[in-house]
């Protein structure tokens, strides 16, 4: 007997779970997506077959575990949820895999992060649905072939191009996430203030909503300070002069850029004329780590068009200069 693995036994709920959507006609934006998974959902109900395994990427905060727990809800299967560091040893991967029933999901969060040699017990349980796992040691060690029950497997990452290229040939459907657009975040917020039960006017959605670096996440974040402010101002009803008010207290501007992204862009332009720098040294004056200014800060400024990765590092744009002294006035 295995013993399950430290992820997974059940987090405590987190703010985040209160507001998510459990249905696919819940979903908001992603239109493309949204439509091909309804298409590959309904095939494989009508089918009755196991779905395809499926990768989700994109930064974090943009719906990709709430994707598999739709996927799952709208299947009626279950759904077990892990993440690639938690997966240590091949034991652990065996110990969930094992207890999988037909159909089920298993959702590996950040699969960029699983260890090389959990990895590769993980292809054959995709390909054929069978574990080869090492029993003992030495000479004495030999090899037993486990079969599975038919399961799905949705991968999440925030990095494609660091899954190898084995493990991402596996999957048979590939999911790109991209950054909300600010109306669809005012929806978001609308569906998350009626959850809530917190009166918003539609200008109060959309001021949370332009200032949510395109995030679900920091959306609902947003919302629950906003929210806060308008509690304590013993307002009623959250409208855009109150959220307007409430954000730059909190130190988002009215782009949605963040402390740390202001920050980013001033250390590119005031320590390094605006680039080429390196990540590393760009981390190393910011003290961020190399991982999260990668997968959770850059991604946004790239899409605004703030910052440029070039092969000699990174770069402020024009459009940068002008934000960072808009903000000097
Ligand atoms: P990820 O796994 O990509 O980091 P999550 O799936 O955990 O992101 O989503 C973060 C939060 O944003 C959750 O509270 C979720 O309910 C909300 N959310 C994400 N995408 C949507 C969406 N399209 N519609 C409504 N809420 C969403």
């Amino acid at each position: 007997d295995f013993c399950p693995p430290e992820g997974l036994i059940p987090a405590a709920p987190s703010p985040d779970d209160t507001i998510r959507p459990s249905r696919l006609a819940d979903f908001i934006g992603q239109d493309d997506l949204r439509a091909n998974l309804k298409v590959f959902l309904r095939a494989a109900l009508e089918q009755g077959r196991t779905l395809d395994h499926s990768l989700l990427y994109g930064p974090p905060g943009l719906g990709k575990t709430t994707l598999a727990q739709i996927m799952a809800s709208e299947l009626g299967v279950n759904l077990v949820q892990t993440t690639g560091p938690v997966l240590e040893r091949c034991g652990d991967l065996a110990a969930i895999v094992t207890n999988l029933r037909r159909g089920d999901i298993l959702f590996i969060d950040e699969i960029h992060r699983m260890p090389a040699a959990v990895e590769e017990i993980l292809y054959p349980a995709m390909e054929d649905f069978k574990l080869d796992l090492i029993i003992g040691q030495g000479p004495g060690a030999r090899t037993v072939r486990i079969d599975l029950e038919p399961f799905t497997l949705v991968g999440a990452t925030t990095r494609l191009g660091l899954l190898t290229s084995p493990l991402r040939d596996r999957f048979g459907v590939i999911f790109r996430l991209e950054f909300y657009g600010p109306d669809e975040l005012a929806r978001i917020v609308t569906r998350a203030a009626g959850i809530l039960g917190i009166a918003i006017t539609p200008d109060g959605a959309l001021a949370i909503g332009q200032r949510s670096r395109g995030t679900p996440r920091i959306a609902g974040r947003l919302l629950r300070r906003v929210r806060d402010f308008a509690v304590v101002a013993g307002a009623q009803t959250l409208d855009g002069e109150l959220a307007a008010k409430a954000l730059a207290r909190l130190d988002v501007d009215p782009h949605g850029l963040d402390m740390m992204d202001r920050k980013i862009l001033e250390t590119l332009i005031h320590h390094y004329e605006g680039g080429p720098v390196g990540v590393k040294t760009l981390a190393v004056a910011l003290s961020e780590e190399v991982r999260t200014l990668e997968e959770i800060y850059e991604p946004y400024l790239i899409q605004c068009g703030l910052i440029k990765r070039t092969p000699r590092g990174r770069v402020a744009t024009a459009k940068a200069y002008a934000h960072i002294k808009g903000k000097l006035g």
